[in-house]
């Protein structure tokens, strides 16, 4: 199975965020400290708009109006990974880190759910999903430290590195660093496995 993140490596967060902080700014309200103050992970999620008790008709609208942004989430996804996730022939999971129902509305929004045959939201580091990682040959992450934690305790699995904005300078020889998701079948195929079809 090739195991894919989702922010950064298939979904730009970064995108949705802003438009969800343009959103708050036009209630006055500023979304990064309000995002800071009730989440130690610094990840959003809808209960933090509860939890702030905007009461009335406004709170109403702000919850209503990210939700929608959420829930049409299809605008964020790669262009790349769109056509990874229509060409792709292998077995597929998903594992992602954050809020567990705020990620699943913002999974099926992304409209992404169909290509998955395993979804798996964490709030723990990754290394401890061992039901998804036992099964995984090829592991797709946007954050280097994450993808060493991860093969500290798999070895078997095959880490790449997706590094869209260029980053990473010094990456590990046995880390496979590709720009795009539409690398992974010729890099994978270049190593001569059988997971690249
Ligand atoms: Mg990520």
């Amino acid at each position: 199975m090739i195991t894919l993140d989702f922010e950064g490596t298939i979904f730009d967060e970064t995108r949705q965020r802003q438009k969800i902080r343009k959103l708050f700014a036009g209630f006055g309200l500023d979304y990064d400290s309000i995002c800071r103050s009730f989440s130690k992970h610094n990840f959003f999620d809808l209960d933090c708009l509860k939890k702030l008790k905007i009461n009335g008709e406004r709170g109403k609208t702000i919850i209503k109006k990210t939700t929608e942004i959420v829930e049409s989430g299809k605008e964020f996804i790669y262009e790349d990974a769109k056509i990874f996730l229509e060409q792709n022939k292998e077995e597929l999971g998903l594992l992602t880190f954050g809020d567990k129902g705020f990620q699943k509305l913002k999974i099926k929004g992304a409209g992404v759910e169909k290509y998955f045959r395993k979804i798996v939201v964490t709030q723990k580091e990754k290394f401890h999903e061992r039901e998804i990682l036992s099964k995984t040959d090829i592991l797709v992450e946007n954050d280097l430290v994450v993808l060493e934690s991860v093969i500290k305790h798999f070895k078997k699995i095959k880490p790449y590195l997706i590094d869209r904005l260029g980053i990473y300078e010094n990456v590990p020889e046995n880390i496979v660093k590709i720009k795009k998701l539409t690398e992974i079948r010729p890099a994978c195929r270049r190593q001569g496995s059988n997971k690249c079809r």
